[in-house]
């Protein structure tokens, strides 16, 4: 080859490394977990219990159902483009105006989104140490430089939880984005109300904070509350939240921003036309409206959460405070061991290596069954094998 450009004349599969942008050759593909659909096959049989990606195993609202179905005899139409109605529906729930609202294909495609808005070369994306892995990717897609606030330590009440303090001073003249999640996943910590609100007074108004709520929904801590009220105060503050959790919709991709209304449109330029399909439109509008259902699916998940985390206590394994719809357990050194001898027996749970934690494995809260399933695969094991927390601990 005469003249070399990049990527030609290259062998194998570098070509299209060699063409993309240098901040996506840097990046690495999200890590969705396990192939379910192969697991699915596999376990055919028994079924396979499924604590992997913190579904809502109650399912959505019978209202949502009816919505999504009634929409299936439409489906030669486009989706309303402007999702007028959920975001007035969440407008009225949120008691904010539809202006503020930006919806998304999941919030997943929110918070890149974001990303591709404000932050860049040159740019300073500032995230926790064990926060959501989408929020690293939204940083370095678009080539800015991630600064990494060190989380809580392990002996604090909220172990490897956020530290404002650690994520307030890692913000620079530079900083354009800083992610955070309350409650965080895979920690299941939160942090309070009030701490929040003390921290947005020392951000920069240059710094926007992409405060992610996706369990906030679930959260019921006396101190917890949502950042909601703080919006009226801080331009510079957005809140993220999703349908896939609580409202038990993750299947159909519908997630939300609030923001100044002045940020909303900024965000909109990068919309794509139609992002939200028409039956997660539907689907997500009749959810918000079924209060009773919403009341009952939360009161279900936080009565299995502690009941498992009580049976997991029990057995000696330590699990981490959680206001969300999973647990943080400690496994120790034998944890890749324990997953792979639980999938063997159909337990699918969300290994935490990619995220620095080794020796934790995050187990989302399914129904009893599902829970009793996973105990009983725990218990085998510490029977047969070598895998109980006291052989452990000696
Ligand atoms: C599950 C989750 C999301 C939601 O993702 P969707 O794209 O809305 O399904 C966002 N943030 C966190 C922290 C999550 O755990």
């Amino acid at each position: 080859m005469g003249n070399r450009e990049p990527g030609m004349g290259t062998k194998g599969d570098q070509w299209a490394e060699e063409l993309a942008v240098p901040a996506v050759r840097a990046l690495r593909a999200y890590d969705p977990g396990h192939d379910l659909v192969a697991l699915r096959r596999r376990a055919a049989g028994t079924g396979l219990v499924e604590l992997g990606s913190n579904e809502n195993p109650w399912g959505p609202s019978p209202r949502a159902l009816d919505a999504a179905a009634a929409v299936l005899g439409e489906l030669h139409r486009y989706p309303d483009p402007l999702g007028g109605n959920l975001k007035r529906a969440l407008a009225a729930e949120h008691g904010i105006d539809a202006s503020q609202v930006v919806l998304g294909n999941g919030s997943h495609e929110l918070l890149m989104q974001l990303a591709q808005a404000f932050a860049g070369p040159g740019v300073d994306v500032v995230a926790s140490q064990f926060g959501f892995a989408v929020y690293a990717i939204a940083a370095r897609a678009v080539g800015a430089h991630l600064r990494v606030a060190p989380a809580l330590p392990l002996d604090d009440a909220m172990p490897r939880g956020h530290d404002l303090d650690a994520i307030a001073g890692a913000i620079t003249p530079a900083t354009r984005l800083v992610y955070l999640a309350n409650p965080n996943n895979p920690t299941g910590t939160w942090f309070a109300r009030d701490a929040f609100a003390a921290f947005m007074a020392r951000v920069p108004d240059h710094a926007i904070v992409v405060l992610d709520e996706a369990y906030a929904e679930i959260a019921a801590a006396p101190d917890f509350g949502s950042a909601l009220p703080l919006l009226g105060a801080h331009r510079n503050l957005v809140i993220t939240r999703t349908f896939s959790k609580a409202y038990a919709l993750a299947g159909l991709r519908v997630g939300y921003a609030i923001a100044h209304s002045a940020l909303a449109a900024v965000l909109e330029r990068l919309r794509e036309s139609f992002n939200v399909n028409a039956v997660a439109l539907a689907a997500a509008e009749a959810a918000l409206g079924d209060r009773g259902w919403l009341r009952d699916t939360l009161a279900a998940n936080t009565r299995e959460r502690e009941a498992l985390a009580a049976a997991l206590r029990e057995r000696g394994w330590p699990v981490s405070p959680s206001q969300t719809n999973f647990l943080l357990v400690e496994f120790g050194a034998r944890t890749a061991r324990i997953e792979q001898a639980l999938l063997e027996r159909n337990v699918v749970l969300r290994p935490m290596a990619g995220y620095g934690l080794p020796e934790c494995l995050r187990i989302s809260v399914g129904g009893p069954g599902e829970n009793r399933r996973l105990l009983a695969a725990l218990d085998e094991l510490a029977t047969t094998g070598d895998f109980s927390a006291t052989d452990q601990r000696g």
